[in-house]
């Protein structure tokens, strides 16, 4: 057993001299991964060129191995393939012992995406024209109702109107009727009065003949005239008249120069 032991390590030194003797292969000491072109998202079944960088540069890193954390992505060669899910995905690299910083990217399907903006877009879109077209549909309608009633009220209107002028016109006539009733029963009223009253109309009429006469007679009598006016009087100073311009005439003569016989004063 120890002497096999003691073989290996004889072999090991063996193979690290050899290294040496060929050009010193150095160990990496770090590594760090980067993405040149790096976005915020990148498209599935897309290739990502990573830039993967040691130190120290000459450092032997032919046991770079390549991880990532799901298999519906791969990272070989310095190179991610998106693979054709959505998600976000991590990658690292690792040589020895010595492992390199985590990249981390977001992946979608920016096709399907896109397609479902476009179809969320056109269906805005419908559901708008649908909208405003219910809206208008709507308003129409309404007009329509509004029209109706407006039209419906101005009928009632006219049809009142009508009743009333009719209504009116009935009364009207009723009332010409009573009038014309009522004035038939007062000549009949006023018949039976009118025989009575002929008995002292016969004792009045002599006295106002008398008048008349009085008043008539003495057309030749005295009549005076004021300085201006177009009566004559039976007396100089009726009225406003001044006695002392006042003009003494006889009536006949006052009539036949046009001048009318005074209603105050006779
Ligand atoms: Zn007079």
């Amino acid at each position: 057993m120890k002497k096999t032991t003691k073989g290996i390590a004889a072999g090991a030194v063996a193979v690290c001299l050899l290294a040496g003797m060929a050009g010193s292969p150095k160990k990496a000491e770090s590594l760090e991964l980067s993405i040149p072109l790096y976005r915020d998202e990148f498209d599935i079944n897309t290739e990502i060129p990573v830039d993967v960088s040691v130190s120290p540069d000459d450092a032997d890193i032919d046991d770079l191995e390549y991880f990532s954390d799901s298999s519906a992505v791969s990272f070989t060669d310095s190179v991610i393939n998106t693979g054709n899910a959505e998600g976000d995905y991590s990658f690292y690299v690792r040589s020895g012992d010595i492992e390199s910083n985590i990249l981390s990217i977001h992946v979608v399907d920016i096709s399907a995406r896109n397609e479902a903006t476009r179809k969320a877009e056109e269906e805005r879109l419908a559901k708008e024209a649908e909208e405003k077209k219910a809206a208008e549909e709507q308003a129409a309608q309404e007009a329509e109702e509004k029209a109706a009633a407006e039209q419906a009220a101005r009928e009632a209107e006219e049809r009142a109107a009508a009743e009333q002028a009719a209504r009116e016109a009935e009364e009207q006539k009723a009332a010409e009727e009573q009038a014309v009733k009522e004035a038939a029963e007062k000549t009949v009223a006023e018949q039976p009065e009118a025989d009575p009253a002929p008995a002292p109309q016969p004792a009045e009429e002599p006295v106002q003949i008398v008048e008349d006469q009085v008043q008539e007679v003495p057309v030749s009598g005295t009549a005076y005239l004021s300085a201006t006016g177009k009566k004559y009087h039976s007396i100089d100073h009726c009225g406003k008249m001044n006695p002392n311009k006042a003009r003494k005439t006889t009536i006949s003569e006052a009539e036949a120069a046009g001048y009318e016989r005074c209603s105050k004063c006779w």
